[in-house]
């Protein structure tokens, strides 16, 4: 992130997906920016196979809704979902009434061309996307072509900040991690001053993400079913009701803490930016 290769802590974490089940792949925390970054070589084709959904939770769009309230959106307000996967929460937004929203997805054919246009937005919103990034350079190239003077752009991803000792044997870190498929998770001071370099002010932060944090469903119960299910992703998306109603009565007390009272996420943080 910052470019110094001096690593103070380091530790080992368990790949979090079948395909990547029985490896290990090394973290360690940068010394000057305090990023935890992946030190092992990330596999090649690491995404073939990766387990996504299509699907969102309606408590994530109706926490976005809300935020977008917050922001004073209007529905008419140009809007690209950048790094948007399988463009399921644009999607879901759309049918709440917002018309000019798009999707960018370098990985995916059907939004791949989005930027080409030359259209610039009024907000550009991009979760989960910083950590999984090879080149940071390219990102901005592309924020650039995508934002005017005045462009917000809204940015939710997993922080090192509140990571106080890398410890693979936390259930919380190792959802957060995410090996191999997490590159870095930047600290909240590397990402404001990463932005700022690059001509973006920070207008509003939060110690958690948005989006994902509150009652019922938030990152916390997420991470609990993440390990109660085999630690793999896969398994975490495919799990069926039964599976998921004998996690929560196997672990009564950790998911009802998780679903109504420790509901913020401090492994996550939201960036509101201006572009100047
Ligand atoms: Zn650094």
């Amino acid at each position: 992130m910052c470019g110094s290769d001096s690593f103070s802590e380091m530790a080992c974490f368990r790949g979090q997906s079948i395909r990547f089940k029985n490896q290990s792949f090394k973290y360690g925390r940068c010394d000057r920016c305090r990023s935890i970054v992946c030190l092992d070589e990330i596999p090649d084709n690491v995404y073939q196979d990766y387990p996504t959904t299509g699907r969102t939770s309606v408590f994530c769009i109706w926490r976005m809704l809300r935020f977008f309230k917050k922001l004073k959106v209007d529905k008419e307000d140009s809007i690209l979902d950048f790094g948007c996967g399988s463009g399921a929460l644009l999607t879901a937004l759309k049918t709440k009434g917002f018309t000019n929203i798009h999707g960018y997805e370098p990985h995916n054919k059907k939004y791949s061309g989005t930027l080409k246009g030359g259209q610039k937005y009024n907000l550009v919103y991009s979760t989960y996307v910083f950590e999984h990034l090879f080149n940071f350079d390219d990102f901005f190239a592309d924020l650039d072509r995508a934002t005017k003077s005045g462009s917000r752009v809204f940015v939710i991803c997993d922080t090192a900040t509140r990571i106080p000792k890398l410890d693979p044997a936390c259930l919380y870190q190792r959802c957060s991690i995410h090996a191999p498929f997490h590159t870095v998770l930047p600290s909240d001071d590397a990402v404001t001053g990463m932005f700022l370099k690059k001509g973006y002010r920070l207008a509003q932060f939060f110690p958690y993400d948005v989006q994902r944090s509150g009652l019922i469903f938030n990152n916390r119960v997420i991470a609990i079913f993440l390990d109660r299910l085999g630690d793999t992703k896969d398994k975490l998306i495919s799990a069926t009701w039964r599976e998921q109603v004998l996690c929560l009565l196997k672990s009564p007390f950790s998911f009802f803490n998780a679903l109504l009272i420790d509901t913020k996420d401090p492994l996550t943080s939201s960036f509101v930016f201006t572009k100047v």
